[in-house]
């Protein structure tokens, strides 16, 4: 008969043996037998969990602008050289800057290769 290895089993009591209930709401696990108490955090291990928090500015506009581009361009097209791939044919549109003294921007979307450039009127 071959030793059985009991290290997943529930926890036992240590006063007298007997398997504990498994923790609930309240803070101690009592031994019904002897009445024992253990901390519930003794069932926690020490594993300590991190929290990575997204509020960094910079990366949250990282994402819009990859929305921005995941959009399909749409709008006329214009007999534009992509600086990239050399296609011919870039689709534009216009984009008022928040600023009034840079005025209006203009984007070029190559429908070959997605490449944006911007040229400022
Ligand atoms: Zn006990
Ligand atoms: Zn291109």
């Amino acid at each position: 008969m071959a030793d059985s290895c009991f290290e997943s089993d529930p926890d036992f009591c240590p006063e007298c043996g007997t398997i504990l209930p498994l923790p609930g709401l309240e803070q101690h696990v009592a031994c019904h037998k002897c009445g024992f108490q253990i901390s519930v955090h003794a069932f926690e291990g020490t594993e300590i969990l991190s929290e990575v928090v997204f509020n960094d500015p910079d990366s949250l506009r990282a994402t819009l602008n990859m929305e921005d581009e995941a959009r399909e361009p749409n709008g006329p097209e214009v007999d534009r050289k992509c600086s990239r791939c050399g296609h011919e044919g870039m689709v534009y549109h216009t984009r008022q800057t928040r600023s009034a003294d840079e005025g209006q921007t203009v984007f070029y979307t190559c429908t070959s290769c997605r490449h944006q450039e911007k040229e400022d009127s």
